[in-house]
């Protein structure tokens, strides 16, 4: 058995965090290949040692004296390596860095030494072998992930190594150039080297015991998931519930191999885990609630649309042309209403308002603001009865007026969109009724 260990930056910012790491990786022999992150907070108000390394290089590339920034992010590994004892001297690679800062070897380059040095520092560590990123995982010349000529180079390189450390969120196009996935990107590159060794599992260490089943900066105290299908994952992570980068779902799932987000500070948890199917019935009907803040809607009203041929596409074309993006559309016999993110439509308010007007001549147009979609998914819904029934008579209860309801056609979610006001309540009294007086 095979598994991957991706450690984020709070589970390696300190030797006490790399110590609790090590004990897990020794734990089981089956964790052969680690991807870290930089390191990250030791405290709340501290500093990600790839923020900061964004900080020194921008320094360096104005021409201003970036030797103490340098400085500040080398006692970040100091403290690591003296706290584990290692015999591990980072003198060299400071030294190309500072040259390579100074020479502007770009801003990717800058970001990935956090995750390159405490790579090193890891390896030593473990005693597991040291395999740069950056030969390892390819960017093609325009900068756009290559994931053919990635998985090939991986697995090549992997094939015999029985142990390695391989440093997240970075790698390289074929002159060199280094290149960095977004921010988190660590994520993905424990995705690729779980696909590219054909690991059975991949782990990924963070701060939390997995996903919760709300946002627990709303309900106190939220239940975890146990378990959950790559399909409701990508439903809550798009509500705005956030642990993994997107990016890092694709390679695994396609090759079939589960992640298991677990908590390097509780590791007796078991977290959860992410699967394409499964027969598992959650614990409570749904799977997790989320929702986010902060869209319009435009109600559009004209007598006889729903005979008039090509009135959406119309209005959607409207939507195009302006470069607004269109989160949902439900629609009746004589309206149709577009939820769009309040930000990009107010820009272009006005122009979409009159385009509206001349492309499909309404009789009427409503615009409101201030309103939040709330989104209560499981696939457990899809075979129980009076699951809308229990969201609504629980929004009522709390007062809470539903301004527009949605149901996939998977019957994976149903959202409702509420004023912003309400959106916390609506949450609340979601969990409420599904959670803590589960019928
Ligand atoms: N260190 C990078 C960041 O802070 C990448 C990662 O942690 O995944 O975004």
């Amino acid at each position: 058995m095979k598994k991957v260990v991706k450690f984020g930056g709070s589970s390696l910012a300190s030797a006490d965090q790399f110590k609790k790491v090590g004990t897990i990786i020794h734990d089981d022999e089956n964790r052969r290949y680690v991807v870290p992150s930089a390191p990250g907070k030791r405290f709340s108000n501290d500093t990600k040692v790839t923020d900061m390394l964004y900080a020194c290089y921008e320094s360096a590339v104005k021409g201003e004296d970036f030797s103490g920034q340098l400085a500040d992010i080398r006692e970040r590994y100091q403290e690591i390596i003296d706290g584990l004892n290692l015999d591990c001297s980072l003198d060299q690679d400071f030294e190309v860095i500072r040259e390579n800062f100074q020479n502007e070897a770009g801003v990717d380059y800058a970001a990935s030494r956090g995750e390159f040095l405490n790579g090193k520092i890891m390896s030593s560590y473990l005693g597991f072998e040291f395999v740069d990123a950056a030969e390892v995982i390819r960017f093609n010349d325009d900068g756009s992930f290559n994931a053919g000529a990635t998985d090939e180079l991986l697995s090549a390189r992997l094939q015999d190594t029985d142990a390695a450390v391989v440093p997240g969120f970075y790698g390289a196009k074929s002159d060199g150039t280094v290149v960095t996935f977004s921010r988190g990107g660590s994520d993905v590159t424990g995705s690729l080297v779980a696909l590219a060794v054909r690991a059975d599992l991949y782990e990924n260490w963070t701060d939390v015991s997995g996903f919760l089943i709300a946002d627990p900066r709303i309900v106190k105290n939220p239940k975890s998931i146990e378990t959950i299908t790559y399909k409701e994952l990508r439903e809550l992570s798009y509500m705005g519930a956030s642990v993994l980068h997107e990016d890092a779902i694709f390679p695994v799932r396609k090759a079939g191999i589960p992640i298991n987000i677990r908590n390097t500070n509780a590791p007796e948890d078991k977290g959860t885990l992410i699967v394409e199917s499964t027969c598992r019935q959650p614990k409570y009907t749904i799977t997790g609630i989320a929702g986010t803040d902060g869209f319009a809607s435009i109600t559009i009203e004209k007598a006889m649309m729903n005979s008039e041929i090509g009135f959406c596409r119309k209005v959607l074309q409207v939507f195009e042309d302006n470069g607004v993006s269109i989160e949902h559309m439900p629609s009746g016999i004589d309206t149709m209403t577009i939820f769009v993110n309040k930000n990009s439509f107010e820009e272009k308010e006005q122009k979409i308002l009159s385009d509206i007007q001349r492309a499909v001549h309404p009789d009427h147009v409503e615009l409101e603001s201030d309103l939040a979609l709330v989104a209560v998914v499981g696939r457990g819904m899809k075979s129980t009865r009076g699951t809308a029934g229990r969201i609504f008579s629980a929004l009522a209860h709390a007062h809470i007026n539903v301004k527009m309801i949605d149901q996939g056609s998977s019957e994976l979610n149903i959202i409702v969109g509420v004023k912003h006001e309400d959106f916390k309540n609506a949450i609340r009294a979601l969990y409420e009724i599904f959670v803590l007086t589960q019928i």
